[in-house]
């Protein structure tokens, strides 16, 4: 097909902009043709752009030249039309397109290129298959559902800009090509043509650099940054994420926390969610006590409880006494049937819980799955403790032997959210937002029998727990924090160490020797040496936040180009092999299995 030439012709709109006031316009619009309707001696095109569409009419008693143009084109043709803007008869308005009380009598059409068949309609919703969708993702970016959520995160990466400038932030660039960062990953490494056998990595996040900021006098740091992270494989993971990154010198929590409500308000109004401050605070010991996560979702109010059993009673499980249990209070849980309790129970084991029984509530009495009937007193202490009422389910839940307190949290918040799914709890439009603040400083690796920094090596631990660094370290609470929204966690900091002697202290616990702390981060803790200001800062998760204003549950709708869960990219088929040369001018050499 011959194609026309744009020339120096500009558009004069664009395709979601026509209303009555311009009837009687002459306007010249350029897109891709969403939709061709063939009505013989009348041909309609909706022409599409970023805004919207315009319905063109191309009617030979106007132009046979449009019409007979008009003939060859198909859908994702770019064409660009000159025409005037008139009024559409009552009977043909279209209400559900903002342009459709008008349409534009075509005089002129210019086809500008050309399309294939896409491989599935440019449609909003669509069932399109994610892979397909990733693979022809420039496709998938037309579709108005992905334009609203990219262009949506390009407006909240402005706000974040105004916002943190506003507060004296400097935005700062750190490297890409760096030294392995700790924030417990395992590193991507670009292997060194100049230096055969080194390799640098690139940053987990900007930890070091932003603290080295902050010895380096810039007292407020913020940096919409990429992340990379060798993780293993899980659903909503990407190895390339974006933190919008936050550092200042001589931090107050609270000054800090108030920075970052105040920028989720001014984010949210971007969808017009009205964000409450200030943001309720729980410490990490209640968050799990409570809801079994450090990430509670508080849109609705489950919660667990720890309960004293009876005099002389215990629960068992073959034999052995469960000495972690907690029970959850259902309101209205009664209604379940048994064969559902039983599906949930299925659930709760495979979520290795190793004790389950419930307790009903019903007007006919008590129903339990305790295998012999408990005594009245003994159910009556249960339920007091529970505080259940009339028409209430109360659950049991419990572990024993080994890492019983880790999986006892993991079921006990798997159960919460099925109940929650399962009475429908969770309340819509709702935003909770939550600090969960006093994380321990330390997570105890018991395969590997040795402690893991939770938060990274560089936090701080709370001044009043410095005495317990060596004699309890499980008992040192740091002084991290986590924001979280709806049961996601979407940021994270630390107010840091920054003299060097905790340094050390804490290395020394975490297994580390002054040798092999100097090897691995030995320029960091030198310019500790030269007059580091108390610091602190947090990191916020991107694409998550913008997910959550989006109302996508992936974080990959929020995102260009992603790669999928399993770190391929579908489109530009990353990874891929090299050439040979290529690895010998780095002196590689890939091993034969
Ligand atoms: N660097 C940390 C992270 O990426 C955040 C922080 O401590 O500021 O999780």
């Amino acid at each position: 097909m011959k194609l026309d030439l744009l020339g120096d012709r500009q558009r004069t709109h664009y395709c979601g902009e026509l209303r009555k006031e311009h009837a009687g316009q002459t306007v010249f619009l350029a897109g891709w043709v969403d939709v061709r309707r063939d009505l013989g001696n009348l041909i309609f095109l909706d022409l599409r752009d970023h805004t919207g569409r315009t319905q063109i009419v191309c009617n030979p008693a106007i132009s046979v030249e449009v019409h007979d143009r008009a003939d060859e084109v198909r859908g994702e043709y770019v064409v660009g039309v000159e025409g005037e803007v008139v009024v559409r008869a009552p009977g043909t308005v279209n209400s559900q397109l903002a342009t459709g009380e008008v349409e534009v009598m075509a005089r002129t059409l210019l086809v500008l290129n050309e399309a294939k068949t896409p491989p599935f309609p440019i449609e909003d919703e669509t069932k399109t298959s994610e892979e397909t969708r990733l693979r022809y993702r420039y496709l998938d970016l037309r579709r108005g559902r992905m334009q609203r959520n990219i262009r949506l995160r390009h407006r909240a990466s402005e706000v974040v800009r105004a916002h943190m400038g506003e507060h004296g932030f400097q935005e700062i660039e750190t490297p890409f090509m760096t030294r392995s960062t700790p924030e417990g990953a395992r590193d991507y490494l670009v292997p060194s043509r100049l230096h055969h056998g080194y390799f640098y990595a690139l940053p987990q996040s900007p930890q070091l650099f932003k603290q080295l900021l902050m010895i380096g006098g810039f007292d407020r740091y913020y940096q919409i940054v990429r992340c990379f992270r060798d993780e293993d494989l899980r659903a909503d993971r990407q190895p390339e994420f974006t933190q919008i990154d936050i550092e200042m010198a001589f931090p107050q929590r609270d000054v800090l926390f108030d920075i970052i409500e105040r920028l989720m308000e001014k984010l949210f109004a971007l969808v017009d969610v009205k964000v409450e401050r200030p943001f309720p605070r729980m410490t990490y010991d209640e968050a799990m006590e409570k809801y079994g996560s450090d990430k509670p979702d508080l849109r609705f109010d489950l919660e667990w409880k720890r309960i004293s059993l009876p005099l002389g009673w215990a629960f068992e499980v073959s034999g052995r006494h469960i000495d972690n249990s907690k029970v959850l209070r259902i309101p209205k849980g009664a209604s379940l049937s048994r064969s559902q309790l039983d599906k949930l129970e299925e659930t709760a084991i495979a979520g290795e819980a190793d004790y389950w029984r419930w307790v009903k509530l019903t007007e006919a009495g008590i129903q339990s799955s305790f295998s012999k009937a408990l005594p009245p007193n003994t159910v009556a202490g249960l339920i007091g403790e529970a505080e259940a009422q009339q028409g209430d389910l109360i659950i049991f839940l419990g572990t024993v032997g080994a890492s019983a307190e880790r999986r006892l949290n993991e079921v006990s918040d798997e159960m919460r959210h099925k109940f929650a799914k399962k009475f429908n709890l969770i309340k819509p439009s709702t935003w909770s937002f939550l600090w969960v603040v006093d994380f321990p400083m330390f997570d105890y690796d018991e395969k590997e029998k040795r402690f893991a920094a939770m938060h990274h090596p560089f936090t701080s631990p709370r001044e009043e727990d410095l005495e317990k660094l060596e004699s309890d370290p499980k008992a040192v609470k740091a002084r991290a924090y986590d924001l979280v929204l709806n049961g996601s966690e979407i940021g994270g900091g630390s107010i840091r160490i920054h003299c060097q002697d905790i340094q050390r202290r804490v290395f020394k616990v975490l297994g580390l020797s002054d040798e092999q702390a100097r090897e691995r981060f030995g320029f960091f803790l030198e310019a500790l040496e030269y007059g580091t200001p108390p610091h602190g800062g947090i990191a916020l998760g991107h694409d998550r936040i913008n997910a959550l204003m989006a109302g996508e549950s992936s974080i990959r709708e929020v995102i260009a180009f992603p790669k999928t869960a399993s770190a391929i990219d579908m489109m530009c088929e990353a990874p891929a092999g090299v050439d040979p040369e290529q690895l010998d001018e780095l002196g590689l050499k890939l091993k034969q299995d």
